[in-house]
């Protein structure tokens, strides 16, 4: 087939110990998961999961052993880190139980979701789309996926973040609102599930601004590190 200009090319993530890559469908994103970041949003109650994406073309795969460069994004003046463990979906679905959710996911991967929480503020107050604090180029850095049999049980995991080796977010997967089994039941009601769906699970307390030259690091016990320079 030809086309009238060059298709982009297909998005991928490393996956640990083999050659073959992880091939990017979506990137879906749970919102306010970890009770203590709801609060910190100025949120209370348990409220029904809720979601939005980012593009696939959004990912920086970061899985050098030196920092990976991220832009530092235009139109913020308040770009904040949100660390979070992202779920890899192998076999997709439609409405698939949360009991039955662990057969759906090839693995996991750590991941920060980068935000203009200026923008995204600005958009909620006026009830418009979170798209632009949320969905810019480079807003999704990701490092290689471990297959889930590898990774081992994450229902208590810690989860960190630190940022020029100064800690910033720590706390561990058992203080996910939703787990992983409930967010893949929620999500596959509203999407049909496709091999190579990311889902990035919500981040923890602690979510700050980043300016240029930050080294951020970040990890998910069981899973490989991450670590990114905003340039
Ligand atoms: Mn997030």
């Amino acid at each position: 087939m030809s086309h009238v200009f060059a298709p982009p090319a297909l998005v991928s993530v490393p996956v640990v110990g083999r050659p073959e890559r992880f091939p990017v469908h979506r990137v879906y994103c749970v919102g306010r998961n970890y009770a203590a970041h709801a609060r910190e949003m100025g949120f209370t109650g348990r409220e029904p999961p809720f979601f939005f994406l980012k593009p696939a073309d959004a990912l920086v795969v970061a899985d050098g052993p030196n920092p990976t460069p991220v832009r530092y994004p235009s139109l913020t003046s308040d770009l904040h880190h949100e660390i979070e463990c992202v779920v890899a979906i192998g076999r997709g679905g439609r409405d698939i139980a949360a009991a039955d959710a662990a057969q759906h996911i090839f693995g996991y991967a750590v991941g920060i979701d980068l935000t203009r929480r200026d923008l995204q503020a600005s958009m909620k107050q006026q009830g418009r789309p979170w798209c632009i604090g949320k969905a810019f180029d480079q807003s999704a850095p990701i490092g290689p996926i471990t297959e889930a049999a590898q990774a081992g049980d994450l229902t208590h995991a810690d989860i960190w973040l630190k940022v020029n080796g100064n800690e910033r977010q720590r706390s561990d997967l058992g203080q996910l609102i939703w787990s992983v089994g409930e967010i893949i039941e929620h999500l596959s009601r509203a999407w049909e599930l496709q091999p190579g769906d990311l889902i990035y699970t919500g981040t923890p307390e602690g979510v700050g601004s980043l300016i240029r030259g930050d080294v951020v690091t970040g990890g998910v016990q069981g899973l490989v590190d991450i670590s990114v320079r905003i340039a």
